[in-house]
């Protein structure tokens, strides 16, 4: 019996490094929400691992152990055939690569009736939060996760196509012992939620602009556009996102950003 699920994109509306511990682990304090946009997956039980891959990003994306699809089958200790339509750019900030994993530990959950016993956090940091799907305030090194009370925005997400190595952007951060967000608003009180998130910001935005500019470009396009309440990149980069006042204004950027440059990958979305 074949289970489909959704791996959305990850978004970082902050991202605070707030420390270094002495085995080289960056000590994080971010929120982390989700788009209604992503991949999807098919997950069948099997007798041995496969994977096959399709969707505009396809190319590039392994089809062995080297995929966290198929390491999340490891270590969830099942055989399945995994079927993932990649509409996700990868490498690009929005945990792809975490959140497929995530879905697939979902769907082995269901096909298979019980929880898994590994880590997933020994898959990678964002693999946790991903699990979770919904507005979530991560910690530590990805796992300290506290649920949120947050409300959906509109979004426009924009990748300008050029790959960030993650390692080099954290080696270019000035310093790491950096405030974290402290107190979240009340999502009640909706101007507080505006000028909080205003006021936060992604550390590695910075390196990765100096190690990619055409970065810079993007969130400078898009703090220029009507409705737009705040501009800013996503994980280690390079996908930015745009934050809108309503989704009528974000579906006109999301047209005008394309329009001007078609090799781009521009989407508008609703994060909650
Ligand atoms: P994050 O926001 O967590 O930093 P990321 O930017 O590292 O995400 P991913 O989409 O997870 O991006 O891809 C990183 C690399 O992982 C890719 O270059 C690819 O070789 C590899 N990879 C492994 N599994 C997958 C997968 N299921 N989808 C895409 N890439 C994968």
């Amino acid at each position: 019996m074949a289970t489909e699920v959704f791996a959305p994109a990850k978004i970082n509306l902050t991202l605070h490094v707030t420390g270094q511990r002495s085995d080289g682990y960056h000590l994080l304090d971010s929120l982390v929400v989700f788009a209604d946009f992503g991949d999807r997956l098919r997950v069948t039980p099997a007798s041995e691992m496969s994977i096959t891959v399709t969707g505009p990003f396809a190319e590039g994306v392994p089809l062995d152990q080297r995929n966290l699809c198929w390491r999340a089958a490891e270590l969830f200790g099942e055989t399945v055939s995994i079927e993932l339509e990649k509409n996700l750019p990868h490498a690009a900030g929005i945990g792809g690569g975490s959140s497929d994993a995530a879905a697939v530990i979902s769907a082995m959950e269901q096909i298979f009736d019980r929880a898994i016993q590994g880590d997933p956090l020994t898959l990678g940091a964002d693999v946790p939060v991903c699990a979770v799907g919904k507005a979530v305030r991560m910690q530590g090194i990805g796992d300290q996760l506290g649920l949120c009370h947050f409300p959906p925005l509109c979004a426009v997400l924009v990748n300008p196509g050029v790959l960030v190595p993650t390692p080099l952007v954290f080696q270019g951060l000035t310093s790491k012992e950096n405030p974290g967000m402290g107190a979240l608003p009340q999502p009640d009180v909706p101007s507080d939620v505006w000028d909080w998130l205003v006021a936060q910001r992604n550390d590695l935005q910075a390196p990765a602009i100096a190690a990619q500019p055409v970065i810079g470009g993007v969130l400078e396009g898009l703090s220029g556009l009507a409705g737009v309440r705040l501009a800013r990149m996503s994980g280690s980069g390079a996908t930015c996102f745009g934050i809108f006042e309503h989704a009528e204004f974000a579906k006109r950027a999301a047209q005008h950003i394309q329009k001007a440059h078609p090799d781009w990958w521009v989407r508008a979305v609703q994060l909650s």
